[in-house]
């Protein structure tokens, strides 16, 4: 089975696909993950795209399907495909679907964890005072929620006409949204 976790930071993306890589026995696509190891590995691709990263921009459509095709391509990860974060533009989607129809695979579910900017503030003023995250700054956590609200709304279109598409309400606890994706992926 093959699942695209689609929403916001914050949403609860990495959490579910974490239960759904174990559950599935499944491989976890996440392509923030893959891009900070190329540059903790120093490599000529993580040069390119250190300064992206750190501005909270978005690293290139090129770079990110080059990656990606790697994966998809990979024969014991066939069909065991966990995407988060990925894809975040258009061209990536079509990119997507072109790669899974040359390896004869296809997405099984698209599930939206929509959740609003003040669930989001809310879940962050509760980690600062539970983990006293550093990383929590609020200014920057809403501008990388407005411009993935503005730059994915491309993507949104694209799936949201698909008959595999579920938005879920990702303002919900963790094991209520766990339970809403198990009625889907149980058959
Ligand atoms: P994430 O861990 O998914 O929040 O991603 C962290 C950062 O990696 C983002 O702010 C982007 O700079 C970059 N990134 C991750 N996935 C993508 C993608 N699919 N396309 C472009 N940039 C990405």
């Amino acid at each position: 089975m093959n699942i695209i976790l689609f929403g916001p930071p914050g949403a609860g993306k990495g959490t579910q696909a974490k239960y759904l890589v174990k559950k599935l026995n499944a491989f976890h696509v996440s392509t923030g993950e893959i891009l900070r190891s190329e540059i903790k590995r120093n490599t000529e691709i993580g040069k390119k795209i250190i300064h992206n990263m750190n501005d909270g921009k978005f690293v290139s459509d090129e770079i990110v399907n080059n990656l990606i095709k790697n994966i998809i391509f990979d024969i014991q990860k066939k069909n065991k495909l966990i995407f988060d974060g990925y894809p975040r533009s258009l061209t990536q989607a079509k990119n997507l679907n072109k790669l899974l129809d040359e390896t004869t695979q296809k997405i099984n579910f698209i599930f939206f964890l929509n959740v609003n900017k003040e669930t989001i503030l809310n879940r962050i003023e509760k980690r600062k005072v539970l983990e006293n995250r550093s990383d929590d700054n609020t200014d920057t956590i809403i501008k990388r929620y407005d411009t993935y609200m503005e730059t994915t709304k491309p993507v949104l279109d694209f799936y949201s006409k698909n008959q595999n598409f579920v938005e879920i309400d990702g303002s919900l606890e963790i094991d209520e949204i766990t339970r809403k994706i198990d009625t889907f992926i149980n058959v």
